[in-house]
């Protein structure tokens, strides 16, 4: 694949390049900038060679199905692209940031025909457009038509093919236009490819996996099952296993219709699915409210009345035990509701294991929430990967390396 630091001849030539700046924001104050930070070097290597760089992102969620013409439109005020066009003013001090309010027609076009050499263009959020989840190719052509080349830096939209992301290259590529990884995309695909193609040295090879959003996480399993030495399950996707397993689970989170594939993963898995053994289990997950907290053991269960809140002392034990002994660990998902000092044991010994390894594996975080999780607890460092992507880090697992927004610049 071509990457930016190859891409040649560049002098007076348009390129877009889809970049990840899904910021958190609020009513247009952006809290954290570190997604634009991560583009910089692909930019500054474009704008380094002369060209007129186009940046295009989506921005938080448009809900089309949405039959209310006027709550669209609250949703697209929430996720306006101005702000960041701010932020990366002044992230770029020495360049010309022009911001383009419009995603498409007459006036798109002029303000890229107004670009001059070694100036960015951010466009408006591409999710403004309905089309642009569906790949509607006359969007996608629409776009491409502006670029002489493409640049992908969004790991974490990578794994959408969406019309910024897939359509974009593929009508370039067809018409023999350079399509290249920025930066950041080559971190990223190196450090996971690492944690697909598994070579001998980097085994024992540990997966640790929790969190909430447990449907789209299970099915990541059965390919971790054919990669990884152990997987460690704990969070809330741990109780529709032990659920699987006969235990009581009580109020504990259980993602119903994935019991029978849980159970699948369980007979497959030859001992190498390690599952909590005790749970710090609570009243309630309020704060406000009077509640009772205890740990219990799985075989006791957890009473009817309780939900699983975190993974216990001994379970806390028994995962930093298996990963003492792995070369590599790939992590997604917080063992419990960190957020509250209660629950957040279980996820600073994840923590504690992974940061003494350190020069001795190779640890990878999967993006979303384990990467915040990592940030608040203070433990980022500690990692050798970071990834910008949940979604796409566990997709590119589950498909053997491969990504739509990578698979195209192929
Ligand atoms: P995810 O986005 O899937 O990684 O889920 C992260 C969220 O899962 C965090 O906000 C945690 O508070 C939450 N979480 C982790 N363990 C549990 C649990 N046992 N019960 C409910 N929520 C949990």
């Amino acid at each position: 694949m071509l990457t930016v630091k190859e891409m040649k001849d560049l002098q007076g030539k348009y390129v877009y390049v889809r970049v990840d700046f899904n910021v958190p924001q609020t009513n247009g104050v952006i809290r954290d900038t570190n997604r634009i930070k991560a583009a910089l070097p692909t930019i500054q290597e474009l704008l380094s060679k002369g060209a007129r760089v186009i940046l295009m992102s989506h921005l938080g969620k448009i809900k089309w199905k949405e039959p209310d013409p006027e709550k669209i439109e609250a949703m697209k005020k929430a996720n306006d692209m101005a702000p960041v066009a701010k932020a990366l003013q002044e992230l770029l001090p020495e360049t010309k940031v022009h911001f383009c309010a419009a995603t498409r027609g007459e006036e798109l076009k002029n303000a890229v025909a107004a670009l001059k050499d070694g100036e960015v263009l951010l466009g408006q959020n591409t999710r403004y457009e309905k089309g642009e989840e569906k790949n509607d190719p006359a969007l996608a052509a629409e776009w491409a038509s502006l670029a002489d080349a493409f640049v992908m830096d969004a790991f974490g939209s990578a794994h959408r093919a969406h019309a910024s992301t897939v359509g974009v290259p593929s009508i370039l590529k067809e018409a023999g236009k350079p399509v290249a990884l920025g930066y950041l995309m080559i971190k990223e695909v190196e450090n996971l490819s690492r944690c697909v193609e598994v070579k001998d040295e980097d085994r024992p090879y540990i997966a640790v996996l929790g969190g909430l959003k447990v449907s789209d996480k299970i099915k990541v399993i059965e390919t971790l099952l054919t990669k990884c030495d152990y997987i460690i399950i704990g969070g809330a996707m741990s109780y529709t296993f032990r659920k699987a397993k006969g235990e009581e689970i009580g109020m504990s989170f259980l993602d119903a219709d994935s019991l029978e594939y849980a159970k699948n993963c369980l007979e497959k898995a030859n001992g190498k699915i390690i599952l909590p053994i005790d749970t710090v289990a609570t009243t309630s997950f309020d704060p406000t409210v009077e509640r009772e907290i205890k740990i219990v053991d799985a075989a006791e269960g957890i009473p009817a009345n309780m939900e699983g809140c975190d993974i216990g002392p001994k379970s806390r034990e028994l995962f930093a035990s298996y990963i003492a002994k792995a070369k590599m660990v790939f992590w997604n998902g917080p063992m419990g509701v960190f957020e509250q000092a209660d629950f957040k044991n279980g996820t600073v010994a994840v923590c504690e294991a992974i940061k003494d390894l350190e020069g001795k594996a190779f640890s990878v975080i999967g993006g979303g929430d384990s990467a915040s999780a990592a940030k608040a607890l203070g433990y980022k460092q500690n990692f050798s990967h970071v990834s910008t992507g949940g979604g796409a880090s566990l997709e590119m697992i589950e498909n053997d390396g491969h990504l739509p927004g990578v698979d195209v610049l192929k």
